[in-house]
């Protein structure tokens, strides 16, 4: 590529250096002498480049007009020392491009404030918005940084089918994946035969990797898995996607200790990869989304994370004279409201909450010897609530054929999950991050809908 990238030339060019840049103008001020000043963002990093064009440079009579808000610009000249504030350097253009004009009538990107619903509608265009520029830069750090974590403790990477004939949380919920002709069907109000479908049964999009991904931690050792799910669970909240990314390890010989401890350690290096990497935009999030983002993440890097078993966690719910929308009671689920009251008014840092009520939780979490709670955690952090959810797997061939019965699944359904406890079966344990919801947590962006790049909610799945 010949062009440097501005984040690049912004740090390292000196006065003098000559150089060519590419990218999209934010503004484009004229002065009077006969010159323009073009602010260029080629999406690099927060900042833009000024490129100043004087009215020698070739062309500038007849093409500096086209070069307006949303324009692609090239530009070639020399670093030159910036009079101007808050930039070391700007680009005194020899020679100048305009490869694509932006209607200034139509271009939907004019200089002011968008709301996000607005963005929302024209996700094709936002990413040239400061704000999601920023939150793609550090959503690829974030994946950087999670690789890098597994990789450096030798976690091995797995790629788990997308479309699966198994239910991992043997609940609904989950989108069909067929070839049968829909519209024949709708004519006959018959039972639908799957035998006669692509897979000559019924198949979907998978809600989790995790049954898969124990096949190769009970062969292979510890692996994760970091890939799209899906869900079609009709909520229309600030924290559900219909597809969104997950991060899963699996690790052989690990209880539940091991994990939680694992949990800890990935989220906080993790963040603090990010805090180190995307400075830039963590500032920017600091200054215009929420002015609480550093001391969030500088408070997760810094502290060891509270572990509170559920029951104690209901009991602190019960004491704290709260009127909650939804009840408090041993044996149910924790809503958002009790999840963010806990790790953001309470404990005012994240927490890890373990050993939940088994009737609430899925067949394949190891059951304790209370006979009423499994071995379950749920990692919570401010502002977002559950970001992980994760357990011991129970090893046991006997108790796991009993729970799938409980849980009123076909244990002939799941023969080769049972195939690992029968054949030199281990403790194991793992996890699974939302990623859209940690990309939340670093940037402080209210809605999980602005952290992934083309958002499936119900009745949205535009682009
Ligand atoms: P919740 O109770 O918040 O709906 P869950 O308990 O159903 O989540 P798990 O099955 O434990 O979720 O999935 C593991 C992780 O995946 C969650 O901790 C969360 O970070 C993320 N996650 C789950 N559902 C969604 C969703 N619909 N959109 C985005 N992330 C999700
Ligand atoms: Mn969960």
């Amino acid at each position: 590529m010949a062009y440097t990238p501005v984040v690049k030339l912004l740090r390292d060019a000196q006065p003098g250096e000559e150089v060519s840049v590419a990218g999209w103008v934010r503004t484009r001020r004229d002065s009077k002498n006969g010159f323009s000043f073009v602010e260029l963002n080629d999406g690099s990093c927060m900042s833009s480049l000024q490129v100043v064009i004087d009215g020698q440079v070739p062309g500038y009579e007849e093409h500096i007009r086209e070069a307006t808000t949303g324009a692609s610009l090239i530009a070639s000249g020399t670093v030159q020392e910036s009079p101007g504030k808050g930039q070391r350097i700007e680009l005194h253009a020899a020679s100048f491009e305009v490869p694509g004009t932006a209607d200034a009538e139509t271009y939907p990107l004019q200089k002011k404030r968008h709301s996000f619903e607005f963005l929302r509608e024209i996700a094709h265009l936002r990413p040239r918005t400061n704000t999601f520029g920023a939150i793609m830069r550090v959503r690829n750090a974030a994946s950087r940084a999670i690789h890098e974590f597994f990789q450096q403790r030798g976690f091995l990477y797995i790629n788990t089918p997308i479309i699966t004939t198994s239910d991992c949380e043997g609940a609904g919920e989950m989108f069909t994946v067929t070839t049968l002709d829909l519209e024949q069907l709708a004519k006959k109000p018959t039972e639908v035969d799957f035998t006669q479908d692509f897979f000559g049964r019924r198949a979907s999009l998978t809600v989790s990797g995790q049954l898969e991904a124990e096949v190769f931690a009970t062969s292979l050792g510890s692996c994760y898995t970091f890939g799209p799910t899906f869900r079609a669970e009709n909520s229309n909240t600030t924290r559900h996607l219909a597809e969104f990314w997950m991060v899963e390890p699996e690790m052989p010989f690990c209880n539940l200790d091991d994990n939680m401890r694992l949990a800890e350690e990935f989220i906080r290096t993790v963040t603090k990869d990010v805090l180190e990497n995307c400075r830039e935009d963590l500032e920017f999030f600091n200054l215009r989304i929420d002015k609480t983002v550093l001391e969030v993440l500088e408070n997760i890097v810094s502290h060891d994370f509270i572990r509170v078993p559920y029951t104690e966690a209901i009991e602190l719910l019960e004491a704290s004279g709260k009127t909650w929308e939804f009840p408090v009671e041993w044996g149910k689920d924790l809503q958002s409201e009790h999840e963010r009251w806990l790790t953001e008014e309470h404990f005012k840092q994240p927490i890890i909450l373990f050993d939940y009520p088994r009737t609430i939780k899925p067949f394949y979490m190891r059951c304790n010897d209370d006979g009423r709670t499994v071995r379950a955690m749920d990692v919570l952090v401010p502002r977002i609530g559950e970001i992980i959810g994760g357990s011991q797997r129970e090893e046991r061939l006997d108790i796991l054929t009993e729970r799938l019965h409980e849980c009123q699944l076909d244990p002939e359904e799941y023969w080769w999950y049972l195939d690992l406890r029968r054949y030199g079966t281990v403790p194991h344990s793992g996890f699974g991050l939302g990623f859209e919801r940690f990309v939340q947590l670093l940037t402080g962006m209210v809605n999980i809908r602005d952290c992934i790049p083309f958002a499936r909610t119900p009745r949205n799945a535009d682009f």
